[in-house]
């Protein structure tokens, strides 16, 4: 019974960054739900750090909600992945950062240049 539990996955910065988790995770088939937001209306004179909507899971998804809200993050956060584009080596052709073979004649991305 105790797997059926809601428990808190993440503890957001804001509204925004919490319903942005609550989306990546339900868009991967978790069910989430934000706690917390609301009283951004109901207190709002308070400054904004004192707010931190948290999202929630069921205990069961708990481990797979983790691993999708750290891959969520490593795909938005500047720098953590390669952000630049690259360069074929075989056609010279330029590549958006999240291809790994070339668009142009499918080589394979090279490990460095
Ligand atoms: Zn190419």
């Amino acid at each position: 019974m105790a797997d059926s539990e809601p428990r808190e996955v993440y503890s957001a910065a804001n509204a925004q960054e919490a319903h942005f988790i609550k989306t990546a995770l339900e868009e991967a088939g978790v069910e989430a739900h934000v706690v917390g937001d609301h009283l951004q209306n109901a207190v709002g004179d308070l400054p904004a750090v004192a707010i931190a909507p948290r999202v929630w899971v069921n205990a069961e998804n708990f481990d797979r909600a983790r691993t999708i809200i750290a891959d969520t993050q490593a795909r938005h956060q500047p720098g953590a992945t390669p952000a630049s584009q690259w360069k074929c080596a075989g056609c010279s052709e330029t590549n958006e950062p999240s291809f790994e073979i070339c668009w142009n004649c499918q080589a394979a991305r090279s490990g460095k240049e």
